[in-house]
């Protein structure tokens, strides 16, 4: 009986250190295949952009491809509690904006915990937003909305990337300090939101500079006001929403990569040295500066930076969801 004890323990210590060194290995050489990096919106809006103007440098810098795929649907939830459920082998990363903090104040329960249920491998880029109207809004300027909505009331149309998304953030917010209450329209992302928005199907929209500049300057889409407190250069007679009368409209979009809890060190080191590369290429550098979108300091874009950022921004927006009453 002893010696079948002692044989089980030594065949259990060997197995423990080849699968260490097995382990240890994997660890070393990864990554041995391609990454997938979740977005949780659709194709064609701001967050997939960026993802996918990031994952190229990424893969090169890690000798793999680093491959989009899109899990949009329920303001970005879906795609997080999918990642949170991952294997922490690496092979899954996931970039996701702000989303990751106000969901906690917008939903009852989660099915994960953003502080516990992720590893934090740096910010990527802070990205302003604007209030956008369809072509053929009567109202010219913001004074001019203003009447149009209080007129219209629930007649006016504002569509959003759905409860968590930065978009349904800034039109609810938007529609409190207003007063009123608009028809919300979620989509799956503010890619296909803005088709509609460009359509005329929706009047307006709150969305990210990403895509959006090109289109309010030939005019195919009309501009009320800009989230940030400074005007943006590229849109410079684009008012802000804070010198129009909304004091203090500030909602500029920051974003993230994450990858399930439990990957280990060496592969999270792995990543943030990759994002750290992908941050520094000067290709990236002029597309984004172009959409007047800010790259983070070396300091933010880290596992610290990012979690630490997290835990400030739910603690700062849940008090700002709830005196909002969204979702009411
Ligand atoms: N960023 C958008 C939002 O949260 C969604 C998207 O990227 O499509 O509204």
């Amino acid at each position: 009986m002893k010696l079948r004890k002692s044989l089980l323990a030594s065949f259990c210590a060997i197995a423990a250190s080849t699968f260490n060194a097995g382990t240890a290995a994997a660890q070393k050489d990864w990554p041995t295949k391609s990454i997938q990096m979740i977005v949780p919106f659709a194709a064609g809006g701001p967050t997939d952009s960026i993802a996918r103007l990031i994952a190229v440098p990424m893969g090169q810098a890690l000798g793999q491809t680093v491959v989009v795929e899109n899990v949009p649907g329920a303001g970005g939830t879906i795609a997080s509690t999918k990642v949170a459920r991952s294997a922490p082998d690496g092979y899954t990363i996931y970039i996701h904006h702000m989303g990751m903090a106000t969901a906690n104040a917008l939903y009852d329960k989660l099915p994960y915990d953003p502080m516990k249920d992720f590893e934090y491998i740096g910010q990527v880029a802070d990205v302003p937003m604007v209030l956008l109207g369809k072509k053929d809004l009567p109202a010219n300027n913001f004074k001019e909305l203003e009447a149009y909505i209080k007129a219209n009331g629930s007649k006016v149309t504002m569509a959003n990337a759905g409860p968590g998304a930065v978009s349904q953030l800034c039109g609810l917010l938007f529609q409190s300090r207003l007063g009123v209450k608009l028809t919300n329209i979620p989509y799956k992302g503010t890619g296909p939101a803005l088709t509609d928005l460009l359509g005329g199907q929706v009047d307006l929209l709150c969305d990210q500079t990403t895509q959006t500049i090109p289109y309010i300057k030939d005019g195919r889409v009309k501009a009320f006001g800009t989230t940030t407190l400074k005007r943006l250069p590229a849109i410079p007679n684009v008012p802000t929403l804070n010198e129009q009368g909304m004091k203090g409209f500030e909602v500029k979009v920051w974003h993230g990569i994450y990858t399930p809890k439990g990957v280990p060190q060496p592969v999270l080191d792995k990543l943030n040295a990759a994002l750290k590369k992908a941050l520094n290429s000067p290709d990236v550098k002029k597309r984004l500066d172009d959409a007047n979108i800010d790259i983070v300091s070396a300091s933010k874009a880290t596992p610290k930076g990012l979690k630490d950022h997290l835990d400030t921004e739910i603690n700062v927006w849940g008090p700002v969801i709830r005196k909002a009453n969204i979702p009411d």
